[in-house]
């Protein structure tokens, strides 16, 4: 069976001090927790020293990840990060593609499979986001847009791209609503995306996963990871409220 992967996504938020009381917490529960389920949270980065410190050289089964990354390698782009040093850092999961940056920075597809590329280069584990709108899904058109946000990973990255790689299932309707999708729906989605990756790729793909995000909370995480092609959770809220975190941890492994 595989071992869960749950990624916490803070997105703008926490403190150093906020940091240190989340830690103090997470620190005793994931060593009962050890070989259950990986967890990741991808926080602002510079955090990560702080972070690292405080709970990542005892636990195996924790890593810390990004929320976004440069699609150059290095140059005159101010403000930005790129892969190699998201990686000399101590990041091992980045995400990209969060609708966030698709409709707030105008990302495109291009620009995301871009990313794709130059962290696979890095040996980082890309979480690719994908995902249909409220209008796309009341338009049958699921699929499709899925469809299409991933085409453009293999036409950029090749063939073997999705090897020990992520994609997170997040329908953008459902993210920060009180809304998840329904565990069939999920399912029905995630089915679709785990047989067109073995189809395209002709069933030689290695350590790749696929996620649910948006809305889950500890009451609906069991319903949806029991389903056959749900491999773990991307977390938004969930992520920032310590005891909320770990139920749905809790949840999971039960
Ligand atoms: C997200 O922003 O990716 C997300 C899943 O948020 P939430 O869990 O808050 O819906």
């Amino acid at each position: 069976m595989i071992k869960p992967i749950i990624i916490g996504n803070w997105k703008l938020n926490g403190t150093q001090q906020s940091i240190k009381n989340f830690l103090k917490l997470l620190k005793n529960f994931l060593i009962d927790y050890h070989k259950k389920c990986t967890v990741v949270i991808s926080l602002p980065v510079l955090y990560s020293y702080l972070m690292q410190k405080l709970l990542f050289s005892k636990n195996k089964n924790f890593f810390l990840g990004a929320q976004n990354v440069d699609n150059h390698c290095s140059g005159s782009f101010t403000g930005d990060i790129s892969p190699f040093m998201l990686k000399d850092i101590g990041i091992k999961y980045v995400i990209i593609g969060h609708s966030e940056r698709r409709f707030n920075y105008k990302e495109t597809d291009r620009m995301i499979a871009n990313k794709f590329y130059l962290l696979k280069q890095e040996n980082l584990i890309p979480v690719l986001c994908i995902g249909e709108t409220k209008q796309e899904k009341v338009e049958n058109n699921t699929i499709n847009i899925c469809k299409k946000q991933i085409d453009l990973i293999f036409d950029v990255c090749g063939i073997k791209a999705f090897n020990n790689s992520i994609i997170a299932y997040e329908p953008v309707w459902a993210i920060g609503s009180k809304i998840s999708a329904t565990p069939q729906e999920a399912q029905f989605i995630a089915g679709f995306i785990r047989q067109y990756i073995h189809s395209q790729t002709k069933n030689r793909i290695k350590n790749f996963f696929i996620q649910y995000g948006g809305s889950v909370t500890q009451y609906n995480a069991k319903n949806i990871i029991q389903q056959k092609d749900i491999d773990g959770f991307l977390l938004g809220r969930a992520a920032l409220q310590i005891e909320e975190f770990i139920a749905i941890i809790k949840t999971i492994n039960m």
